[in-house]
């Protein structure tokens, strides 16, 4: 009840303003060559083996993951209350680039006793992180794996998907979307700290230049200019979210980041609720994503924190 009163004060005085959700230096990278929606490879298949991996099962209120007042969610009776979600990360192998990641994970360290974690007790308690279920850390699954990780691509810098980005190790490049790293909210004078100590204060965020000639904003980047690997600008849910096609072996795949948390939010095209910045530019891009979507009938799509299940054969 004290921090909710002093945090009505701050308001009440206006005497605090929003604040970045990382104070980490960050710098703006070329990479990736700009597409248009309509230049994309049509070919179902491509050369990348992706890989999902479950981090941890975790619980959340729908009401952040699904927005409860569309009217369709009002219509299918959705009411408040505890979702079952998961926490992942994705294995990007390419036969000529090497191997990425999206997301981290969870770091080894939440095996430990919660007193040592590197989040602030007030935001572990918000986020329910008592709750988590560990299936692997990203140490346990870094050390079966010998292949070198060349970089890391952050669907967004909410705290569930940077929870194991120091167990890879120092130095590997970290991708963001453009402007994710000074995204302002007031909430993240709360979250700042610990969202520093989960990238680990040292490390320099890369944010993808979704900016073409001209300043006109760009919204598919080829990552590696070989048709197989497209990172899309996603903005909405949070300022710089991105989002992943991907002409695997086992076909297209979409990742779509928490611009869709949920199999019910893909399904019916209803974006999150309380957990997004910006709900109207948020079902822009969920939008954007659901007209990719219907270009690859077989697509396998990844919502953030669920796994659409898959018909029985
Ligand atoms: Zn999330």
């Amino acid at each position: 009840m004290k921090i909710k009163r002093i945090i009505f004060l701050f308001i009440s005085f206006g005497i605090l303003s929003a604040c970045a959700v990382t104070s980490n230096r960050s710098v703006l990278v070329n990479k990736g060559t700009p597409v248009d929606i309509r230049d994309i490879n049509s070919s179902d298949k491509g050369p990348i083996v992706l890989k999902k991996i479950i981090a941890a099962d975790w619980l959340a209120d729908r009401e952040g993951l699904i927005n409860l007042k569309d009217q369709k969610a009002v219509a299918a009776g959705l009411q408040s209350g505890k979702e079952s979600i998961q926490i992942y990360f994705y294995v990007i192998d390419h036969p000529k680039f090497g191997r990425y990641v999206i997301d981290t994970g969870l770091g080894d360290i939440f095996r430990k006793d919660k007193k040592e974690w590197p989040v602030s007790s007030i935001v572990a308690s918000q986020m329910n992180l008592g709750e988590m279920k560990i299936h692997t850390t990203s140490k346990e699954w870094l050390q079966k794996e010998s292949k070198k990780v060349e970089g890391i691509f952050i669907t967004h810098l909410h705290l569930d998907h940077i929870l194991g980005t120091r167990d890879f190790p120092v130095g590997t490049t970290v991708y963001t979307g453009q402007n994710e790293p000074g995204d302002s909210r007031f909430l993240h004078l709360f979250v700042q700290g610990s969202t520093d100590s989960l990238l680990g204060h040292d490390t320099i965020l890369s944010e993808l230049n979704f900016l073409g000639k001209d300043s006109a904003p760009i919204k598919f980047l080829d990552f590696f200019g070989d048709q197989s690997f497209y990172i899309v600008s996603v903005p909405g849910h949070t300022e710089g979210s991105i989002a992943f096609l991907i002409k695997s072996t086992n076909g297209v795949q979409l990742v779509t980041g928490d611009t869709c948390h949920t199999s019910w939010g893909w399904l019916n095209n209803v974006t999150p609720g309380v957990y997004t910045k910006d709900l109207e530019r948020n079902k822009m891009s969920l939008d954007l994503l659901q007209s990719v979507a219907t270009k690859f009938p077989k697509i396998i799509i990844h919502p953030g924190h669920q796994s659409i299940p898959t018909p029985a054969k």
